[in-house]
């Protein structure tokens, strides 16, 4: 009776800036009790959605942590076959403010005319900044550390309905169940009334995923990712390159694992794998002694959050 609601994300590409053979640039698909996010939406997601199976007409928000080519370039091919395909509920876009030019200078171009509404918001570059509120869950920002402005995401369930105690609940008629669940007490006639406390527990914690995209390592972060049930973060390199992640503001894989420890997340996911590593096993050795529960996540990999 406590069954709560699929919370999964979707990987459906682990590679950095040139992905190696077998890897897709960055995109995730969310999916929250028939809410629906893609999360970046680099080169070929379209190709990707497809693969899975999935029909990419039910995502109602993309959310675009920057404007490097492996994190959007998918965004307008996307957008076009939306269109061709006859979508007409409208599509949000939360990015960089340059965004919008970027969409706008290639309809312009082409003489498209969509036939759904596109909106386009501008996510500030600053953390804990609510982005979107709907139904299902709360997004808002991280501010990342990387060459241009970066935003990550965390995105966290609406709180549930308060749960009728299993002792209790064969004593609440039916057609009252709702009415307690939203925080009624039961009045059983004139002379009964059960107050709300003992016939409930409390409503389930929300789960939440975060998402940090492109970052240096950024303990800044840490105060917003606390209560995170899966954290991810990119994993660009190893140790031995160190130097290189610095330089290009990018993180080793030990390093996001010490952002999963000193938050105190559930779980840790590495991604955004530097094509020089064939396997991405030297990463998650990496990073397990600091963080053990720690995963890969790989093409197509689904996992649940909370
Ligand atoms: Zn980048």
């Amino acid at each position: 009776m406590h069954h709560r609601a699929p919370f999964t994300v979707t990987t459906l590409g682990t590679g950095a800036a040139l992905p190696a053979r077998g890897r897709y640039p960055t995109a995730q698909l969310l999916q929250v009790s028939g809410g629906t996010y893609l999360i970046d939406c680099g080169e070929g997601t379209q190709e990707r959605l497809r693969a899975i199976g999935f029909n990419f007409q039910r995502i109602s928000d993309i959310f675009i942590s920057h404007l490097h080519g492996d994190h959007f370039l998918g965004l307008m091919g996307l957008i076009s076959s939306m269109h061709l395909m006859g979508r007409q509920q409208p599509l949000t876009i939360h990015g960089p403010k340059e965004l919008q030019e970027i969409i706008g200078v290639q309809l312009r171009a082409s003489a498209t005319y969509l036939r759904y509404p596109l909106h386009m918001k501008a996510v500030p570059h600053a953390s804990g900044v609510v982005l979107m509120e709907d139904e299902h869950v709360v997004v808002t920002t991280l501010a990342l550390l990387h060459r241009i402005p970066c935003t990550g995401f965390v995105f966290r369930e609406r709180p549930g309905p308060l749960r009728l105690r299993p002792d209790r609940v064969h004593s609440i008629p039916k057609f009252r169940r709702n009415a307690v669940k939203s925080g009624e007490d039961l009045n059983l006639g004139e002379a009964e009334l059960i107050p709300n406390a003992e016939l409930t527990l409390p409503p389930l914690p929300p789960r939440a995923y975060a998402y940090c995209s492109d970052t240096a390592y950024a303990p800044s972060l840490i105060p917003y990712l606390r209560g995170v049930d899966l954290l991810y973060h990119e994993a660009t390199f190893t140790v031995a390159m160190a130097a290189r992640a610095k330089e290009t503001m990018h993180s080793t894989a030990e390093q996001a694992a010490l952002i999963a420890r000193d938050a105190a997340v559930g779980r840790l996911l590495l991604g955004h794998f530097s094509s020089r590593y064939k396997s991405a096993d030297v990463l998650l050795t990496e990073a397990r002694p600091v963080f053990p529960n720690t995963e890969l996540s790989y093409e197509g990999g689904v996992f649940h959050i909370g």
